[in-house]
């Protein structure tokens, strides 16, 4: 239902209408919010609409006062610790930590997905110029260097988060030994996934331990010829040879980010990796060759123009592609606040969610996060690209006024690209 824009419309603030909304879902759905375990251990943190400041060193005895507390104050963000205090709503100094659960984020922002270019632009804050995609260094009209940023995630983009989590939970369950019983996957509302093990043995890990968890996951400092590549003399020939696909840890992880490498490459993807131009031929000229040599020891030294310096090359790329792309930040950090589970996300009106481990591929988190299904409200877009949620498709939009379902107006409105007409 679109309208022209213009005319005499009175735009409000979006925050008092997003507030009542959100009111409205703490009032109707206080049992969705289950409180994390040990509820009386954890620090609560909120963002509230008024200040959008940080409320923290919260507590809460039981779920029911979790509960009455988000009914009564509305926040718009709501979080709980990763950690458990012996006095959660001391100072950090005196809450006498006595554990932290291990905790993951994976966030599209961090990933360079190809979509950004259609769905993100930025503004020159001096000359107003507009551009699509990554933000400049500096403006290509005035040279200033400030811009405003306008993200927009999508389907791929989320998609490509789905993907490294899916990966991180095999690290965690093949090479780190978790069950899928230990492992909590969560959508967070917005771009990405959450990953918790609250296990007993991850507890009392300190920031150390944490981080080289991070980089065991990430692959950093990781040589490959330590997973099982190398050459050897035998009478007068060099013999090359290299981990098999069912390798355990990062053998197999870098076999099988070598098949993929070499599954599809181009001659000009192999060379972006550093291999010369006849050494990125010969690869793709025998592709069938090197993929059929998998069932038995392996592409290594199948071809004579493919040296140990191009394997190295080849198998760490693989190494790269098959590295889960976490937040280190968030897993080594002992006190960090996460988001709440079932509670809605400020910048999107989604609900944080849990996914099932075994039905992750099929998940669809712009179906399953709307936590509005009614009703619908009539707003004035400035600016929004195509976008999917729900059963439904909107947009693009600039500039026009039009009623929407009540999930796609909030999110446009805690978005900042939209305002409310009455
Ligand atoms: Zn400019
Ligand atoms: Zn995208």
């Amino acid at each position: 239902m679109r309208q022209p824009t213009g005319g005499m419309h009175i735009l409000l603030s979006p925050l008092r209408f997003v507030r009542s909304r959100f009111a409205e879902y703490y009032q109707k759905h206080p049992s969705a919010i289950q409180p994390p375990s040990a509820i009386e251990r954890r620090e609560f943190g909120f963002v509230l609409f008024k200040e959008k400041i940080m409320a923290r060193h919260k507590s809460f005895k039981n779920a029911e006062s979790l509960r009455s507390f988000l009914k009564a104050v509305v926040p718009l963000d709501v979080y709980y610790s990763s950690a458990r205090y012996e006095k959660p709503e001391e100072k950090m100094e005196d809450k006498g930590r006595t554990g932290t659960d291990l905790i993951f984020d994976i966030d599209a922002d961090h990933i360079p997905t190809p979509c950004r270019k259609d769905h993100d632009r930025w503004i020159c804050s001096s000359c107003g110029a507009i551009g699509k995609g990554a933000t400049p260094g500096k403006c290509s009209s005035c040279g200033e260097q400030k811009f405003q940023e306008e993200t927009w995630f999508c389907e791929i983009c989320l998609d490509s988060a789905k993907t490294e989590t899916m990966k991180l939970i095999d690290f965690l369950m093949r090479d780190l030994g978790f069950s899928s019983e230990e492992i909590e996957v969560s959508f967070s509302g917005h771009r990405g996934y959450h990953i918790c093990v609250e296990s007993e043995e991850v507890q009392t890990l300190d920031q150390m331990a944490r981080r080289e968890i991070v980089e065991y996951i990430l692959g950093i400092g990781l040589e490959t010829e330590f997973h099982g590549l190398g050459e050897r003399s035998e009478e007068r020939s060099r013999i090359l040879f290299g981990p098999g696909l069912d390798g355990s840890g990062w053998r197999g992880r870098i076999a099988r980010g070598v098949y993929e490498l070499l599954l599809s490459a181009t001659p000009e993807e192999l060379q972006q990796i550093g291999l010369r131009k006849k050494v990125a031929s010969n690869l793709t000229e025998h592709r069938e060759l090197l993929l059929e040599s998998w069932k038995g020891k392996g592409p290594w030294g199948v071809t004579k123009d493919v040296g140990f310096e191009s394997w190295k090359k080849i198998a760490r790329h693989g190494a790269e592609k098959q590295s889960a792309k976490i937040d280190t930040v968030v897993t080594t950090d002992i006190h960090r606040l996460i988001r709440l589970s079932n509670t809605l996300h400020g910048k999107t009106g989604l609900r944080k969610i849990e996914v099932p481990i075994t039905g992750i591929e099929q998940f669809d988190p712009l179906e399953r996060a709307v936590a509005f299904k009614e009703g619908s409200a009539t707003v004035v877009v400035s600016y929004a690209p195509q976008f999917k949620l729900g059963n439904g498709t909107y947009g693009p939009y600039q500039g026009e006024t039009i009623e929407l379902p009540m999930a796609a107006a909030l999110l446009l409105l805690c978005k900042g690209r939209a305002k409310m007409v009455e």
